[in-house]
């Protein structure tokens, strides 16, 4: 193949991603100004896309009676050793209720108790009924006739040298590439799965917790072209239920149920009671679990046995919200949680910033670092827990700024030199020789990253020694990149996507290096360097990469710098 068809369009706001907060986006620059144009460059379709595919049982970060932005913010901070963004965290927190009274009023169903005030779950939790909440956000996008470009995944942004101008992105239906050209640019693609290898084999390797499909292309676009990113050897570890991935807090929290080994011991309660016991940071509970693993006391289950047949059809009503594949699991082995303690374990790290903050260094406005684009959501860094209303919030904040900042701003195009060096990347997955096929490019880039940069089976352990060798061993294989030979157009996806993936983990095995202390157990442990260290680590690892050199270049950033110098 030669050449491959182009679609050239003009709009004034561009959101590269469709979910949560890419719909919140596009809502709300209609509702600023309903004159905009606005088009969403989607990779999925808009109504069942990203982590809400499948819907959500809870809005984990609300304020309920009693909580306020201090207190919130000091909770993060707690919860992620004292390094967060503060004034991101603060900005979030003032926005949440708000944000979620929105989209209550677009139609999100929120449970309710007799007085007709939210049932929550802990101090910082509401219980909803999300099935439907992509469909809800979906319809109020076309409501406000927003543009919306289903199936076309971006590529890569349209970069002058000083600003952003748009994007590029293919469609794997009719497989053109569209050029879209923008006064401004938001980016709200997710965090990035995938990066490591899964802990399911072969075809079921894509039943991952975190959306599979959110593979790092936001970062990797970033990436490219020298956005500062931040905090990316912050990674998130999940603890789940076995076999099926179901987040447990929808068992745990606001619960009395215990965390038992498999010799019935509380081991929350044996480890942590002087931080709160069973009730102790997440961080710990999932630390915990782990250790008892590693002693050989695993496996370790939450202790559902006590559920009365209320509480336990109410859990299988909750996971129907979100992840049925546990009620159908239930179901099929003819047993259910009362009747059985359910088994958890860690899955393997993800990149992203909306549980852990790896992502874009962006200032309090939603900036980029890079004149023209804005971010928000999981592929926003520096304010963990942010969750999906927290997403909601940054998407609101990124496109006041934008439409504030567009007024002076023309749209200029790129010339076709650019065009064409976009079109010739993916010719080249078109046209490239049969050698090696993405899969098979992907088990050994997965070897790479599960044996060397601390995933599964090194119990997420990381050693400077070790991280030296998979930077090598990454280096070793990119050549292999530019060889990767795709069949048909999910074909193209699939190879650019390992493309980012490997741009992305590139950046992450820096970081992992350069932080020399442990901050963040399971999500950050240094054998060489086991304790904390306050006094020369407590900021930011930032980079930013030179692809001239094909360098990353690491910025030690303190606590308070929270300005981008932009
Ligand atoms: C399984 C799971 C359960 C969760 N449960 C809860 C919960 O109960 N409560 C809660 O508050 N939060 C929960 N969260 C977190 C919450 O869903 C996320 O924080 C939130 O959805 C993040 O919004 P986002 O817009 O950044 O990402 P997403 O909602 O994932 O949206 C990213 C979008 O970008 C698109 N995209 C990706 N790459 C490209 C590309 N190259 N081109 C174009 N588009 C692209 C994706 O298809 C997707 O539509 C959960 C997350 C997961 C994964």
């Amino acid at each position: 193949m030669t050449d491959i068809s182009t679609v050239n369009l003009d709009t004034d706001i561009l959101i590269i991603g469709g979910g949560a907060a890419g719909c919140m986006a596009a809502i709300e620059a209609k509702k600023t100004d309903p004159n905009i144009r606005c088009i969403i460059m989607e990779k999925a379709h808009i109504e069942r896309s990203g982590c809400l595919a499948m819907g959500l049982n809870a809005i984990n970060a609300y304020l309920n009676n009693g909580q306020t932005p201090e207190k919130f913010t000091k909770y993060i901070s707690d919860e992620f050793c004292g390094v967060i963004r503060e004034d991101l965290v603060y900005s979030i927190a003032e926005g949440l209720n708000e944000s979620v009274k929105q989209v209550e009023d677009l139609g999100l169903p929120i449970e309710k108790d007799q007085n007709g005030d939210y049932v929550t779950r802990g101090r910082r939790s509401i219980r909803i009924f999300g099935e439907r909440l992509k469909p809800i956000l979906a319809a109020a996008v076309y409501r406000a006739k927003v543009g919306v470009l289903n199936r076309v995944a971006a590529t890569n942004f349209i970069f002058d040298g000083e600003r952003v101008k748009g994007a590029y992105g293919f469609s794997n239906r009719d497989g053109k590439l569209y050029v879209v050209h923008a006064r401004a640019v938001i980016v709200t693609t997710g965090g990035a799965s995938g990066i490591y290898k899964p802990i399911k084999k072969g075809d079921a390797r894509n039943t991952t917790w975190y959306c599979p499909w959110n593979v790092g292309t936001g970062y990797a676009m970033g990436i490219r072209i020298g956005a500062e990113m931040t905090s990316f050897e912050n990674r998130f570890v999940p603890l789940r239920v076995k076999g099926v991935n179901a987040p447990t807090g929808t068992i745990a929290q606001g619960s009395d149920i215990m965390h038992r080994n498999a010799l019935g011991e509380e081991y929350l309660e044996d480890r942590y009671k002087h931080l709160g016991g069973e009730k102790c940071l997440s961080i710990y509970r999932l630390l915990g679990t782990l250790q008892e693993e590693k002693a050989g006391k695993g496996p370790c289950y939450l202790d559902t046995g006590g559920l009365s047949v209320e509480a336990e059809e109410k859990l299988k009503m909750s996971y129907l919200n979100m992840n049925p594949a546990i009620v159908l699991l239930w179901a099929n082995d003819g047993y259910g949680p009362s009747k059985r303690p359910v088994e958890i374990s860690g899955m393997e790290p993800v990149v992203i910033g909306g549980h852990c903050q790896a992502g874009y260094w962006i200032d309090i406005e939603r900036r980029t670092t890079i004149d023209g684009l804005y971010a928000a959501g999981d592929v926003a860094g520096g304010a963990p827990k942010k969750y999906v209303s927290g997403a909601w919030v940054e998407a609101k904040i990124a496109v006041k700024t934008a439409i504030e900042e567009i007024t002076n701003v023309e749209l200029l195009h790129i010339n076709e030199d650019a065009v064409n060096n976009e079109k010739g990347r993916i010719l080249c997955c078109l046209n490239g020789s049969k050698e090696l096929s993405h899969e098979e490019l992907e088990i050994s880039f997965h070897e790479i990253m599960d044996e060397y940069a601390g995933g599964v089976t090194a119990h997420y352990e990381l050693t400077e020694t070790k991280l030296i060798i998979a930077r090598d061993k990454l280096k070793g294989l990119e050549d292999k990149l530019r060889n990767l030979r795709a069949e048909d157009n999910h074909g193209v996806v699939s190879c650019m996507e390992l493309i980012d993936k490997f741009d992305v983990a590139k950046v992450l095995i820096e970081h992992l290096i350069y932080r020399q202390e442990t901050r963040w157990p399971i999500f950050q442990t240094r054998l060489d360097y086991p304790e904390r260290d306050d006094i020369n680590w407590l900021g930011f690892v930032n980079s930013v990469f030179d692809p001239v050199n094909d360098k990353v270049k690491i910025i030690k950033r303190a606590l308070n710098e929270t300005l981008c110098n932009i």
